[in-house]
């Protein structure tokens, strides 16, 4: 393992271990499963005035996933909900191995680009943000 891998899984592995933003607190949620490795998240966001306010996630799955959800809350939170959208959207582009314009956006969850290599897991880490993603098109929808 070189130092730059190395450097992707201590992120992952830290927020898998420790959390940010675990525990709902009762606003608009959604949750979504992944049968293919049993990733159960369950993603709420506050929006107000078109600010995502506050993210916090719950839910079992594998280290991908769960780091994916603790990376998603941290890095959302505070922005608009158009710049949160074009955020997840950069995400997917990154772990599909994609060109990314604006890959500095993403901060800590650039990390996620060696998951296109492994297929099975670009589902894992894309679960928690396209829950966050409908929760977001709930809130523009209602507009
Ligand atoms: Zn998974």
């Amino acid at each position: 393992m070189n130092n730059l891998e190395n450097l992707y899984r201590q992120v992952i592995i830290e927020h898998y271990k420790y959390p940010r933003n675990k525990g709902l607190k009762g606003f608009s949620q959604k949750r979504l499963y992944n049968p293919s490795c049993g990733d159960d998240v369950t993603m709420e966001a506050k929006v107000e005035d078109g600010i995502v306010k506050e993210i916090n996630f719950e839910g079992n799955g594998c280290s991908i996933c769960c780091s994916a959800a603790s990376i998603a809350t941290e890095l959302l939170k505070g922005k608009t909900v158009r710049e949160a959208k074009s955020i997840i959207e950069k995400f997917y582009a990154l772990i599909k191995g994609e060109e990314v314009d604006g890959e500095d956006e993403l901060e800590e969850a650039a990390v996620y680009r060696g998951v296109s290599q492994f297929p099975a897991r670009v589902k894992c880490a894309a679960l928690p943000w396209k829950a966050l993603e409908q929760i977001l098109d709930g809130e523009e929808n209602e507009r």
